[in-house]
């Protein structure tokens, strides 16, 4: 078995053909452009592509296939050059009954093993959405009758984003999300932790104790591929096999999630709207402390204090450590021209992050960057949290 980098949810912003699909999503962000940035710039092995129901991206997927720059493995996904597993999967928004009388809405990733059952898929849930051709648009299902459907096309149904404030489970539409899914609860063996939670956070919730935990990107753009992701234990990249790390069978399983510390995540704490401040109160509060104004968009470390039953005291003995990562890119001083002068000495950004010495470091962008660097790898860093859709800046602490 091996170690391998996995980050299972990035968005396509337009089909080969030019019409959108995700359409706040970077016009680069195509099926073909996101294989090689994770093959050739970030070295991730697996990505999960999760606008491939939309019928222009399957079009997109069998002419690559065609063209022979990648083919489908038997146990599951699409191989490219040897080096990364695209996982076929949808991003789906279900109808369910919201918080406080409201109604709510929840994503879920579905990922399925090869592109005729995505294909599948995508017919069958043409009748549920209106417009299949875009990314994560609205069904009138809930989530416990979606399970049944991506089953039903051999694939695996994972919660996204669980806390965020408008569009998941925790977020807008439940405090357990065994209200939902009842007796197909056990049917889900992962939730993807969104970039403004960790474990220490989420493991306050007892309903999640068996669950695995997913550290994806949610990218919208090329850079953004990997701002968290997963290494994993596995003996191939397929499909299957990732499915068997999430399940955690037969040895394989997430050994560690990477991903920002959830005071960078734009919905970390409550934000009032009306004065536009961040609410940084030591207990959470549906008013504005500041103006008086009840127009807040509650943030996820304030959910989340809503809804925990249980202080952490320990994870579960199974559970990964999670690292706080600070992607190249978010490091103060590191520009774009660093970055390109990085990767065209050391290849790939896993490479810099995880292998690389600070004296290889030192050599090619010199002593100050590469110390900055270093420090971002150690996690010696200051944040300030963010809040309404605002990431926050970090500063490197001297
Ligand atoms: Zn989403
Ligand atoms: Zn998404």
């Amino acid at each position: 078995m091996y170690e391998i980098f996995a980050d299972m949810h990035v968005h396509i912003g337009r089909a080969e053909n030019g019409k959108p699909i995700k359409i706040t999503a970077a016009r680069t962000l195509n099926f073909a452009n996101i294989a090689k940035e994770c093959a050739d710039r970030k070295g991730i092995q697996v990505v999960g592509i999760i606008d491939c129901a939309s019928p222009y991206v399957i079009q997109d997927i069998e002419n690559f296939l065609k063209q022979g720059q990648a083919y489908e493995l038997k146990d599951g996904g699409i191989i490219y050059k040897d080096k990364v597993c695209i996982l076929l999967g949808s991003e789906v928004e279900t109808t369910e009954e919201g918080r406080n009388g409201k109604k709510g809405c929840a994503h879920n990733l579905c990922f399925f093993p090869c592109l005729k059952d995505i294909k599948e898929f995508s017919k069958e849930m043409s009748k549920h959405i209106k417009n299949i051709t875009l990314s994560t648009q609205k069904s009138d299902i809930s989530g416990y009758e979606l399970i049944d459907i991506v089953e039903k096309y051999n694939g695996i149904l994972i919660p996204a984003h669980i806390f965020t404030p408008y569009k998941s489970y925790y977020g807008n539409c439940t405090d357990r999300i065994k209200n939902v899914f009842k007796e197909k609860f056990d049917k889900i063996y992962a939730v993807e932790l969104g970039l403004s939670s960790d474990t220490y956070l989420a493991d306050t919730i007892s309903e999640l104790e068996n669950k695995t935990f997913l550290t994806n990107s949610d990218a919208h753009s090329l850079p953004k591929i990997a701002r968290e992701y997963n290494k994993m234990l596995v003996n191939d990249i397929s499909f299957k096999e990732i499915v068997k790390a999430i399940k955690r069978e037969e040895g394989r399983k997430v050994l560690v999630n990477y991903g920002l510390d959830p005071k960078l995540g734009k919905y970390h704490r409550t934000y009032c709207d009306e004065c536009n401040t961040s609410i940084q109160t030591k207990d959470p509060v549906e008013k504005c402390p500041n103006c008086g104004s009840t127009k807040v968009t509650f943030g996820v470390f304030d959910r989340i204090e809503k809804i925990k039953d249980k202080e952490l005291t320990k994870s579960p003995e199974f559970r990964p450590p999670y690292v706080y990562q600070i992607p190249l890119s978010f490091i103060p001083g590191i520009g774009g021209k660093t970055i390109e002068k990085l990767l065209t000495n050391f290849n790939t950004e896993m490479n810099i992050l995880h292998k690389l010495s600070q004296d290889d470091i030192e050599a090619c962008i010199g002593k100050k960057l590469a110390s900055t660097i270093i420090k971002a790898r150690q996690g010696q860093m200051q944040i300030v949290s963010g809040g309404g859709g605002i990431y926050r800046e970090v500063f490197i602490r001297l």
